[in-house]
């Protein structure tokens, strides 16, 4: 079931939970802003999502909430994992959905990082 961008935190959202270590994850990378792990249904040879540490709800939540140094973090952590992957020179796809009309599921904000093979058209439909 799709989410709103905008509500309320919920702290017991699956990737809160796998923040507290409650539900395990097959991670490949953790700094003191992101945490990053393999999608649990994975829709290309890699895809990893990456989740800040912080509370956001959705990406509208963090690019208006998160501190400066949040954001650079992230954003920094997204690349090196996508670095630490393997996959800059053959190019990878970033997606962050973003409240029903996205079709996001997890109220905790994420990027999902795609690679692995050709990657086709930037929408499916
Ligand atoms: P979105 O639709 O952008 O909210 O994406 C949510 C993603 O989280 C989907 O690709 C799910 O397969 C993935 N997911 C849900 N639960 C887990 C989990 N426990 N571990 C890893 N990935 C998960």
């Amino acid at each position: 079931m799709p989410v709103s961008g905008l509500g309320p935190y919920d702290p017991n959202n699956v990737f809160a939970r796998i923040l507290r270590g409650e539900i395990p994850c097959r991670k490949v990378y953790e700094d003191e802003f992101a945490l990053a792990f393999h999608d649990i249904n994975p829709q290309a040879p890699v895809h990893v999502l990456v989740i800040p540490k912080g509370a956001y709800v959705s990406f509208a939540d963090f690019s208006a909430k998160a501190s400066e140094a949040e954001i650079a973090g992230f954003f920094r952590a997204v690349g090196a994992v996508a670095r630490a992957l393997g996959l800059e020179s053959e190019g990878y796809r970033l997606l962050a959905n973003m409240g029903p009309a996205s079709g996001q599921e997890v109220p905790h904000f994420h990027v999902h990082i795609f690679g692995g093979r050709p990657l086709g058209r930037m929408l499916a439909s």
